[in-house]
């Protein structure tokens, strides 16, 4: 079986295969282009939407685009990309060798993304699995509810003279947020960072449901602002006298979320991850049998083999636990607040 690392990113040792490494590689696989995904690398395999986001957010880099369902030979092993319903392009990655099928998730949402492609479940031998919100108090309301909650929410503070400011970041949340307003005919205005990841997303072939604009401060009056969630502390934000705040995020379901978010009026459970239930739905309908978790709490994998899985957590390589100890403080409050990721 395939050696599985996790060394600031994934290794598959025995391939030299790097997927969404932290630091700079010779050629790395990226499954999504949200920065702590990302790096500076010299060569990069990627789907064309991932391709295209990497290229606006790091810059030029040697690319190798493969289309979802294509699969392509690189000597020691072949790989295909499939939709992880994460953010547009987003895949999870078949990697094929040795006569084994171990597929990495990535960031993975198994509900219908309203701005991205539906994820499918690959059936394999190994699953390395995103396990975010791996713990049982994490089982999302239906998506219809949350968003009619989102819904009433504006509405309730148009009425009440108030701006809506939807906190939601710069890839993928902040598209999805805006696909879901437009649909209900809000008129919406965009800060720069979101703005310009919409646009992409109109180039590659995204049809939204109504126009949209860029954050105009004089032109507030009648719209709803999607802004990332880092902003809310910000003059943009803070300068609105009559607001309120919307965070969408799945950590609205943990019990700290009001000290968390403390000063957003209302923080609702719309994720782009899976939740609990459908994280276990992906490693039975997977038929892996083995099963190793990795970005989210250990006791997941536990909760696994509780349910009869063969699964272990994927723990940092002894050769990168010091830098990871010293980093950890900033990469939970990064998880915990999902702000950095435009
Ligand atoms: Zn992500």
């Amino acid at each position: 079986m395939l050696r599985v690392e996790y060394r600031e990113g994934l290794y598959l040792p025995d391939l030299d295969l790097w997927l969404d490494a932290e630091g700079q590689r010779e050629l790395c696989v990226i499954s999504h282009a949200h920065s702590d995904h990302i790096a500076e690398h010299r060569a990069i395999i990627a789907t064309p939407a991932t391709a295209r986001i990497f290229r606006h957010r790091r810059g030029e880099a040697e690319v190798i685009t493969q289309h979802y369902g294509e699969r392509r030979d690189y000597g020691r092993y072949a790989l295909t990309f499939y939709p992880a319903g994460h953010c547009l392009g987003s895949a999870q990655v078949l990697v094929e060798a040795d006569g084994e099928r171990l597929v990495y998730t990535g960031d993975i949402k198994l509900r219908p993304n309203v701005a991205a492609e539906d994820a499918v479940i690959v059936p394999c031998d190994t699953l390395v699995m995103e396990s975010t919100f791996g713990e049982a108090q994490y089982r999302f309301p239906p998506d219809v509810v949350t968003n009619e909650r989102l819904y009433a929410a504006v509405d309730r503070a148009r009425s009440d003279e108030r701006v809506p400011v939807v906190l939601a970041y710069a890839l993928g949340k902040g598209q999805e947020a805006l696909e879901l307003l437009l649909r209900r005919d809000y008129r919406v205005t965009l800060h720069g960072s979101v703005w310009n990841v919409a646009e992409i997303y109109r180039e590659l072939g995204v049809e939204f449901s109504g126009p949209y604009e860029r954050y105009d401060r004089e032109h507030l009056r009648g719209r709803v602002l999607i802004a990332p969630p880092g902003c809310r502390r910000q003059p943009m934000v803070q300068n609105i006298e009559r607001r309120y705040t919307i965070m969408l995020t799945g950590w609205a379901l943990n019990k700290r979320a009001p000290f968390m978010y403390r000063g957003v009026d209302l923080v609702l459970p719309l994720s782009d991850h899976a939740d609990y239930d459908d994280l276990v739905r992906l490693a039975r309908e997977s038929g892996a049998q083995r099963i190793i978790t990795m970005h989210g709490p250990a006791k997941f994998a536990a909760a696994l083999c509780e349910l009869g899985f063969n699964a272990e957590h994927l723990a940092p390589h002894p050769s990168t636990i010091d830098k990871t100890k010293k980093r950890a403080p900033k990469k939970a409050a990064t998880a915990i607040e999902q702000t950095l990721f435009d």
